[in-house]
C-alpha cells in the first residue's frame, strides 16, 4: 500500500516510524521542505549530528534502515505551493491512504482538499501546545472534511502572528495564546494513537482506541485479544 504523508517533524517522524514497520506499507511519498534544526533534537528521532540536513532526506534514511524494501519518495516541497498542486493531485490519486502531520492550518486545508478531490481516506495527528494532550482525526471520503472539524473546534483559518510579551503589570489583561513546545513523551502518545488509527484504516482488525471495549459477561475472563502483551516480547 502507498502512504502519502505530509510532515516529518517530531510528530510526523514518530508516526511514520510506527507505520513503516507494518509490512502492508510498501511505498511512501513524503512532502517535507524543512531542514533539521538544533531546537528539533530534544524531541526528534534524529541525532544532533544530523542538524543542517533535510528532514525528508533523514526520514528516507531512517525508514530504509528498517524497511529497505519500501519505495520512498522524499519531496523537498511545500504542500501549499500552488505550482505543485497538479503533481500532488496525481500522488493523492495514486495513494491508498494519507497521513497529515503538518503543524499549520494552511497545510492541513491543502492536504484535505487534495485527499477529498482524490476520494482517499486520511488521518491527522495534532499535539497541543505544552503537550497537555492532542487530537487524532480520521477522514473518510464523503464524510466530514477538515473544514468541518476546524469549524466545529472554532479554529482560525489564518495563522495568527505571535503576540507581544505578556504584560505582568496587568495580569487580568487578554493574553496571547501560549506556544510552549510539547515534550517528546507527549508527542509519542499522540503519534502512537495516530499510527493505531491509521493502521485501522488500512483494514486492521485490532481493538480500536476510539470505540468502547466489548462488554464482557459477569464473572468471565477478559477476551484474550485484550490481554496485555509483556514488554519486550518480539
Ligand atoms: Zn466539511
Amino acid at each position: 500500500m502507498h502512504l502519502f504523508q505530509v510532515g516529518a517533524g517530531s510528530g510526523g517522524m514518530a508516526v511514520l516510524d510506527l507505520l513503516a514497520r507494518d509490512s502492508r506499507i510498501t511505498r511512501i511519498t513524503l512532502v517535507e521542505p524543512d531542514v533539521y534544526a538544533p531546537h528539533n533534537v530534544y524531541r526528534h528521532l534524529f541525532p544532533l549530528s544530523s542538524v543542517g540536513r533535510l528532514k525528508g532526506e533523514l526520514a528516507e534514511e531512517w525508514i530504509r534502515a528498517i524497511r529497505p524494501d519500501v519505495a520512498f519518495d522524499a519531496r523537498v516541497e511545500d504542500i501549499t505551493d500552488p505550482a505543485r498542486q497538479a503533481e500532488f493531485a496525481r500522488i493523492a490519486a495514486e495513494c491508498d491512504l494519507g497521513v497529515c502531520a503538518a503543524d499549520n492550518e494552511a497545510a492541513k486545508f491543502a492536504f484535505d482538499a487534495l485527499m477529498r478531490a482524490a476520494g482517499k481516506p486520511w488521518t491527522l495527528g495534532e499535539v497541543l501546545s505544552g503537550g497537555i494532550g492532542g487530537w487524532v482525526h480520521r477522514f473518510a471520503p464523503g464524510a466530514a472534511c477538515y473544514g468541518c472539524v476546524a469549524s466545529h473546534l472554532k479554529r482560525e483559518v489564518t495563522e495568527q502572528p505571535s503576540g507581544p510579551p505578556p504584560d505582568y503589570s496587568n495580569p487580568t489583561a487578554a493574553q496571547p495564546e501560549a506556544t510552549i513546545p510539547a515534550s517528546k513523551a507527549s508527542i509519542a502518545v499522540i503519534a502512537g494513537m495516530h499510527a493505531l488509527v491509521t493502521l485501522e484504516m488500512l483494514g486492521e482488525r485490532r481493538p480500536n482506541p476510539l470505540t468502547p471495549f466489548p462488554k464482557k459477561g459477569r464473572g468471565t475472563e477478559p477476551s484474550s485479544v485484550l490481554r496485555p502483551l509483556p514488554w519486550g516480547r518480539g
